[in-house]
């Protein structure tokens, strides 16, 4: 494909939107090799969000959707011959809902397989259409019990679930993400709540449990932040196969 063909009006590249970063190797996001693009903004406040650089505080690259196509046109055989494709993450991409679609428009056009991990939060600005452009949601539902959700995200559970029975009335493939935190998100009932929900959708592929973890815990330093769950250990093993256990037993087969 000709890279100028970016450049028309066609995709968007008129849209320009805040990019924090991009992985052009993936491997975790989506099937095969990912071309990831971490947009900045958020709805949500998580406790444990690893990115607060990205989803509190709005930084990144101004950069138009024909940029960022044109760059992700250099890797498109490299992806489309490792089974895998393009991702978008942050942030939440929903949060920049035009300029993501533009991005989106612009992969399907390339013939690319596209991903969005989004904690499904402002599932509602995503129309149809919208969606008619993802081939794979990545789908983070924090906790099962309302309070624990305020309590993990600051925002309600409610728009997850509501865009989770959307996208399964819609026959989208879901991959479930579920964030382990000890004394937050580890107790049964919210993880047995989740399971239980995730299973009767019926168009949920795999799930998997992520264990919480420090990564991004000099970030919250370097914006001046303070990070809430500072004290908070990283799950123990035993913990996790727990969460899994649970997923497994409501009747996921396969749960990573
Ligand atoms: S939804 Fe994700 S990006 Fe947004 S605050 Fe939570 S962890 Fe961070």
């Amino acid at each position: 494909m000709d890279f100028m063909s970016f450049d028309s009006h066609e995709i968007g590249a008129s849209v320009s939107g805040l990019v924090h970063s991009v992985e052009t190797c993936g491997t975790v996001d989506g099937p095969g090799i990912r071309y990831i693009v971490f947009l900045s903004g958020c709805s949500l406040r998580c406790k444990y969000c690893h990115n607060p650089d990205t989803s509190f505080v709005r930084r990144g690259n101004e950069m138009t959707a024909g940029e960022v196509l044109t760059d992700i046109e250099r890797y498109a055989g490299f992806l489309k011959g490792s089974g895998g494709g393009v991702t978008l993450s942050g942030g939440d991409p929903l949060f920049q809902i035009e300029f993501s679609r533009a991005v989106l428009s612009g992969c399907k056009k390339m013939g690319l397989h596209t991903a969005l991990d989004t904690s499904g939060a402002l599932g509602a600005a995503a129309d149809d259409d919208y969606l008619s452009l993802t081939d794979l949601v990545l789908l983070d539902i924090k906790a099962g019990v309302p309070a624990t959700y305020r309590a993990a995200t600051g925002g309600d559970l409610e728009p997850t679930l509501a865009f989770a029975r959307r996208l399964a009335a819609l026959g989208k493939k879901v991959w479930l993400r579920y964030v382990l935190v000890p004394a937050l998100t580890d107790n049964d009932e919210d993880v047995r709540r989740v399971a239980e929900f995730a299973v009767g959708l019926g168009n949920v592929e795999r799930v998997d449990v992520l264990p919480f973890h420090k990564i991004g815990a000099y970030k919250w330093k370097e914006l001046g932040l303070k990070d809430p769950l500072a004290e908070t250990p990283e799950p123990s093993g035993a913990a996790v196969a727990r969460a899994k256990a649970i997923f497994t037993d409501a009747g996921f087969s396969c749960v990573k």
